[in-house]
């Protein structure tokens, strides 16, 4: 078995496929090095509260494998359940909110929705008042939070090697050998290797790798970015999302605030993202958080996303036999890492997985959509 790509999304599917499967002779070849994409850029936000109960489902139990999975792993991943706010500053999120707090109600995911008092004192440094858009509620989910993304790249990584399984970084898979229709091996920089079967998991390179592999993807590529300020003493112990005025901020154990900004509105590889991003999402957290308007930012970067038109991800058996793929997960796909590779490991072992079922590739061609623009398309 190969898996290409050394993200969180791929190393989970190996350590599930030897976990819970018994699968072991496993390799993941990674053209970089391990977590250096885009499990490593993120801003760490971890929730579940989806719209649709396919996606309550699989970020639901991947949120709670985040609960013990510094324990599983024996590697500390600081999983920080400090609660996620996604503030409602329209009538429209209002309505969409509580919306989604009825449906998660229904899922058994753990939220509510909460007044601008509340979110007051839950977060004492947001500005409630404006200027442009008052704070009216918020959907709280008091167990979402955050865990540091490269020590989840690490502890499966170690795991997965401690399996016997091989990890071989500065490896670029080149091309996807198959005979009669069912996959036998990749061609890599290093050299060429058999396989049975073959899971890609390469997230923004996702489209290449599918067109090596013979077929189609219904994703764009575009490059999504985030920075951090200097450490200042801790202020804000919640991760607040304000998707009206569009930024994120959360404060990391080392005091430097967490920022995500906006996706670019053009498709690209660049890792870096537009410039004006970075003016857009400051002025917006600055009028959140006036506090912060005379905060130096230390540093900014850009990973390249995955996004399908309903803004849910892929977990699929593809039309090579033996090729599964593993991608879409845009914006938000951090969050899901263990949930993701539980599913796609008893996918891949069994056949099917009741986490996985919703999300073939067949949905496109069905018009079988999970639709959760609202939950996805550019919150986190
Ligand atoms: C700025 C930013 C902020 C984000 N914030 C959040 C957030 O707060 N919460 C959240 O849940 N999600 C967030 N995300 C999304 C999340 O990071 C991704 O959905 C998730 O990390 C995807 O993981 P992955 O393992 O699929 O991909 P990746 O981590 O990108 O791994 C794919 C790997 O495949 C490798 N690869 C590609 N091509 C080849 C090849 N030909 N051969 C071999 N290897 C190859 C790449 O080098 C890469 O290491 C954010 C993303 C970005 C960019």
């Amino acid at each position: 078995m190969i898996i290409i790509g050394a993200g969180g999304h791929g190393l989970a599917t190996a350590y599930y496929l030897g976990k819970n499967h018994g699968i072991r002779n496993v390799a993941i070849l990674e053209k970089g090095w391990l977590g250096g994409g885009n499990t490593g850029r993120n801003t760490t936000i971890i929730r579940s509260n989806y719209l649709q109960d396919a996606s309550a489902a699989i970020y639901e139990k991947s949120r709670s494998l985040y609960e013990t999975l510094s324990q599983d792993l024996n590697y500390n991943v600081m999983f920080s359940p400090r609660g996620v706010m996604m503030l409602a500053q329209t009538q429209h999120e209002i309505r969409g909110y509580r919306r989604t707090a009825h449906a998660n109600a229904l899922q058994g995911v753990a939220t509510e929705f909460i007044g601008p008092d509340r979110v007051k004192e839950l977060c004492p440094i947001i500005n409630t008042d404006g200027p442009r858009y008052p704070v009216l509620g918020a959907l709280w989910q008091p167990r979402g939070g955050t865990a540091r993304h490269d020590a989840v790249a690490w502890g499966y990584a170690r795991a997965c090697s401690d399996m016997g399984m091989h990890v071989i970084q500065r490896c670029e898979v080149t091309g996807v050998r198959s005979e009669g229709g069912k996959v036998t091996g990749v061609s890599t920089t290093k050299g060429e290797i058999g396989c049975g079967k073959l899971g890609i998991v390469v997230a923004g390179n996702s489209g290449v790798l599918a067109e090596m592999a013979g077929f189609r993807l219904p994703v764009e590529s575009v490059a999504l970015q985030a920075l951090v300020s200097e450490p200042i003493k801790p202020c804000m112990d919640v991760v607040v999302m304000a998707n009206t005025v569009h930024g994120y901020m959360s404060q990391s154990d080392k005091g430097e605030m967490v920022i995500g900004g906006g996706a670019d509105g053009y498709n690209n590889y660049t890792q870096r993202g537009s410039f004006h991003h970075i003016e857009e999402t400051v002025r917006a957290l600055v009028e959140t958080f006036p506090m912060i308007s005379r905060l130096k930012m230390l540093r900014q970067w850009g990973g390249i996303v995955d996004m399908t038109g309903d803004r849910s991800p892929i977990l699929s058996k593809t039309p090579l036999e033996g090729c599964f793929i593993n991608c879409g997960w845009g914006t938000g796909g951090f969050k899901a890492i263990p949930g993701s590779g539980w599913g796609m490991a008893e996918l891949i072992a069994k056949g099917s997985s009741p986490l996985t079922e919703e999300f073939g590739l067949n949905r496109f061609r069905e018009g079988r959509f999970i639709d959760e623009s609202v939950a996805a398309g550019v919150a986190h």
